[in-house]
């Protein structure tokens, strides 16, 4: 489910900076809705220049048009600041990726049933992230019919299973800190920081290597 939020969202920015440019239809919903932080990044890394410029150069008008003009008149504007606050909360490329991920788990739902190859490949997965189990769980319940319960069983063991371990390797990664755990193995705890992240944000940190300098070994020959 991340890798396929991933490659929507990779192929939207594409889309948004490059062969929209020329759609009045999409660039409407651009000037109104706006980006996120993370899909802004995306786009200025992945599309041109001026590409980027000219979206936000008929953003920048709108919302200066229609949300903070710069002598408004009179007090704060209860619908402005309304509107306002949607935009600060709205992104184009969000709501794309949620309609798609929302159908994306109808499709599951539906393969999950039908198909034993794919019921097998599921289970197989490592984990769930907290974001898309929320997902499998809340769209559509209705599609799973009488494999609700199942499907939930399935699906708790890949993200709750995944809890538990990840919350063993933190406790263990922390453990190492006690000086009476000097010399002792890492196990799998080294990466288990940026790994919980990514299980409860759905995106990898980049893992910079965590050397045992950290550790109480390492405290104890500083004298801290
Ligand atoms: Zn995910
Ligand atoms: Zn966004």
């Amino acid at each position: 489910m991340c890798r396929m939020r991933d490659m929507l969202e990779t192929r939207k920015a594409d889309y948004v900076t490059g062969s929209a440019m020329m759609e009045p239809n999409v660039r409407i919903k651009t000037n109104e809705q706006g980006f996120c932080y993370r899909h802004f990044s995306m786009m200025i890394r992945q599309g041109k220049r001026l590409s980027n410029a000219l979206i936000l150069e008929s953003h920048l008008q709108q919302i200066s048009e229609q949300l903070v003009p710069p002598s408004p008149g009179g007090k704060p504007d209860k619908k402005r600041m309304a509107a306002l606050e949607t935009l600060l909360h709205d992104c184009f490329i969000c709501r794309d990726i949620k309609e798609n991920m929302e159908n994306m788990v109808r499709i599951v739902h539906a393969m999950w049933i039908s198909e034993p190859e794919f019921r097998q490949l599921y289970a197989q997965q490592k984990f769930i992230c907290l974001e898309h189990f929320y997902l499998l769980m809340n769209v559509d319940q209705k599609g799973l019919g009488k494999n609700l319960q199942a499907f939930y069983e399935e699906t708790s063991r890949l993200t709750g299973g995944y809890l538990i371990s990840l919350k063993q390797d933190i406790s263990h990664f922390c453990s190492m800190f006690d000086y009476r755990n000097i010399g002792g193995e890492w196990g799998n705890s080294k990466d288990s920081i940026e790994r919980s992240v990514e299980f409860l944000t759905g995106d990898k940190i980049l893992s910079e290597e965590t050397e045992d300098e950290d550790s109480a070994e390492a405290l104890a020959e500083q004298g801290t």
